[in-house]
């Protein structure tokens, strides 16, 4: 099928899929996306030590689970290691100033990364992509996936996908939530671990809305996989971090310090 630029599509991303989730809100969650026929992407943490995402009991079955998740067309991520964050580096994404791969050493790099890989070839689990905690990952992650054979990684700003010199595939993932948004490709990064019940309502209501228009990710990467980026690419990327990350936090300070002000001249006058 031809790239067709004149659409929008939707992916869903969940990110900390772990055996300690939270498997009550997966539960009702994944109902709807089976009767949505939604494949989404899994990022999926081998060796989870961030007490962050200990929710619920360790579930016995859960490598079982990502298995057959990986037999009904999910894509599944290797997202870090142990989603241990070492340093306050924000790599090339400059999202969050923190890492669990970023500014270290390539062959601590490359120890983390073989250990993710080799659980998940533990257990029956290809990784499909790369997804990486806090967004924050360095040209040394990107050299050293494409050497172990993970040519996906979900992440950046762009509209369209695109691949790079080292033929790696880079799916954009612009959206923590679902919003009518101009043509391209779109992915919707969900963190289930502290969803309400009316959360999962608005999750089901929007899969309601958008179904026609979700794909999944093997269909992506067949379809714009060896597209090369472009100025516009670049630029959108730059405009969109620009608005996201600095101008809107600007005016929120500036914001913050007139309303400070306002109240301490109430209070001093
Ligand atoms: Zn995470």
């Amino acid at each position: 099928m031809p790239a067709d630029f004149t659409k929008r599509r939707y992916l869903i991303r969940f990110d900390d899929i772990c055996p300690t989730m939270n498997w009550a809100a997966w539960g009702a969650i994944e109902v709807e996306l089976v009767s949505h026929s939604v494949r989404p992407l899994l990022a999926v943490v081998p060796d989870n030590r961030d007490p962050k995402l200990v929710v619920d009991a360790p579930r016995a079955d859960f490598w079982e689970r990502v298995r057959s998740w990986q037999q009904a067309g999910y894509a599944i991520a290797l997202h870090g290691y142990q989603h241990r964050y070492v340093n306050d580096n924000a790599g090339l994404m400059r999202l969050n100033h923190r890492s669990e791969f970023a500014g270290l050493p390539r062959n601590e790099q490359e120890t983390k990364l073989k250990r993710g890989l080799a659980i998940f070839a533990e257990h029956g689990v290809h990784a499909n992509a790369w997804i990486a905690p806090a967004h924050s990952f360095d040209a040394t992650t990107v050299a050293l996936l494409a050497d172990l054979g993970v040519s996906v990684i979900s992440d950046g700003l762009s509209h369209w996908p695109f691949t790079d010199a080292r033929g790696v595939t880079w799916i954009p993932q612009q959206l923590w939530d679902f919003s009518p948004r101009p043509a391209g490709i779109w992915t919707v990064c969900c963190h289930h671990n502290d969803w309400s019940a009316r959360k999962i309502e608005d999750f089901a209501r929007n899969l309601e809305t958008y179904a026609p228009e979700i794909t999944d990710m093997a269909t992506v990467v067949r379809t714009f996989g060896g597209r090369r980026a472009t100025l516009t690419d670049r630029w959108t990327a730059f405009r969109d971090w620009t608005w996201n990350h600095y101008l809107i936090p600007a005016r929120i300070r500036a914001r913050r310090m007139v309303n400070a002000s306002r109240l301490s001249g109430r209070v001093h006058s």
